[in-house]
């Protein structure tokens, strides 16, 4: 069936959102209590709920897959469409009820919804004991501290510094073979339907060597494909000459990262997510086809087709731009697979503005799309200053028409493939 056929990007799995993430006991350190963390989200959520789980490994936590057994119950949340925060409240709801069978239980709310929803989850719910936003887990032993001395905890404080660049994460539910490693945080764009920049802060880049140190050591563990996350990969930055950054190393910029990371060993692969158009430079796309082993694939979203949609979304490029990206992308890395993502129904979005997405993926032939209907997010730009104003109906037949577009383009990009000889990773059965 064609809907088989397609290529996953792995950065946003439908399959994992509500995961239970489970680690081997750290040796030694037995505290006796059990946690139990669940995630939502994107891939950088997964990942900080490894660097959770080492946080409170070193505290002597043991994991659980089954939450009925937990003294700690974490939840790792997403704001970045209604839905999504739908879920979590649904999911709390059962986790009340645990609680009341256990009153010493302890639920904690953490990552995206934390900002936003912390005084409703606290004070109104009464659902939950702590609540701790993405750049405060290092003070999550003392925060669980305070609950077991029967006060609520909130830690919701945004850092310009956090990196988490000295804690090695423990992989939780680990195939062994692929990782993602967190390269920066947060987020300085600003486009006008998204919450990130407010939920996660300002954009940071993490110190290169502590990165190349972690992709090494995942290597030598055995793992063979590492994926590089950051809301905007491309303009990773790191410049010794600039106060808090010091290092080893001189300035780093993405490109340069990539060899850094491409040059541990040939065996290793690496991918990266997410590339912004207005940032990613021919320097990047020269090293991706210079190095064997840096997959040819490229997350670059588009949102829309419409340069005066793009503009309203303050994406900072235009129709124009974005397909000069494409053709750069088609020149120098020839046979590179590309996904994107899109939203429908963005405010006061015309049909013929939508017949423009719908040829944009004409003229790209993605490999693979996120597709989504536009979910007004309370205190971003764009809820501030435009009417969400297509209806849901109006929304909902725009994304079929997208779905079945990317159906058909997924199933010739796979098409092209037939024949062909292709060096594969096994990853499982
Ligand atoms: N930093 C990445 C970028 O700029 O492309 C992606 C970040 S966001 C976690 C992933 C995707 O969610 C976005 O590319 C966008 O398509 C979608 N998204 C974000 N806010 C949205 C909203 N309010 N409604 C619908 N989709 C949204
Ligand atoms: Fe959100 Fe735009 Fe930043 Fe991506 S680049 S996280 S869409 S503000």
């Amino acid at each position: 069936m064609m809907m088989d056929l397609v290529i996953q990007d792995k950065t946003h799995d439908e399959s994992r959102q509500g995961e239970a993430l489970i680690l081997e006991p750290a040796n030694g350190k037995n505290s006796g209590r059990k946690l139990y963390i669940e995630s939502y989200g994107c891939a950088m959520n997964f990942s900080d709920s490894e660097i959770v789980a080492s946080i409170l490994s070193d505290q002597g936590f043991e994991t659980t897959a089954d939450y009925n057994m937990a003294d700690v119950i974490f939840i790792n949340t997403c704001s970045i469409r209604e839905n999504a925060e739908q879920r979590v409240r649904n999911r709390l709801r059962e986790f009340t009820i645990a609680k009341v069978r256990k009153p010493d239980l302890i639920v904690g709310v953490l990552g995206c919804m934390a900002e936003r929803l912390k005084s409703k989850f606290l004070e109104e719910e009464k659902l939950v004991d702590v609540v701790v936003g993405p750049d405060a887990y290092r003070d999550l032993p003392s925060l669980i501290g305070r609950v077991d001395d029967g006060q609520k905890a909130v830690n919701v404080l945004l850092s310009r510094e956090e990196t988490y660049a000295d804690i090695s994460p423990v992989r939780l539910n680990s195939n062994g073979i692929n990782a993602f490693v967190s390269i920066m945080r947060g987020c300085d764009n600003m486009c006008s339907f998204c919450v990130v920049p407010f939920t996660r802060g300002r954009e940071r880049s993490r110190e290169p060597l502590s990165i190349i140190k972690e992709c090494t050591d995942l290597f030598n563990r055995g793992y063979r494909e590492v994926t590089l996350l950051g809301q905007n990969v491309d303009s990773y930055k790191w410049n010794p000459e600039i106060e808090g950054q010091e290092s080893e190393v001189g300035k780093v910029n993405f490109a340069n990262l990539l060899e850094m990371v491409a040059a541990i060993h040939p065996d290793l692969r690496v991918r990266f997510s997410t590339s912004h158009p207005k940032d990613i430079t021919d320097e990047v796309l020269y090293m991706i086809a210079k190095h064997e082993n840096i997959c040819n694939y490229i997350h670059l979203p588009v949102q829309s087709g419409n340069s005066r949609v793009l503009e309203m979304m303050n994406r900072t490029y235009d129709r124009e731009w974005y397909i000069n990206r494409i053709d750069a992308i088609r020149r120098i890395i020839p046979g590179c697979a590309i996904s994107t993502d899109i939203i429908t129904g963005f405010c006061s979005e015309t049909d013929e503005e939508h017949q423009d997405t719908l040829s944009m993926m004409d003229y790209v032939q993605y490999d693979f799309a996120y597709m989504f209907m536009y979910s007004e997010r309370p205190g971003t730009l764009a809820a501030k200053r435009y009417a969400d104003d297509i209806s849901d109906a109006v929304k909902s037949s725009r994304l079929k028409e997208v779905v079945a577009k990317q159906q058909q383009h997924s199933y010739i990009r796979l098409q092209a493939q037939l024949g062909k000889v292709q060096k594969v990773l096994i990853e499982g059965f």
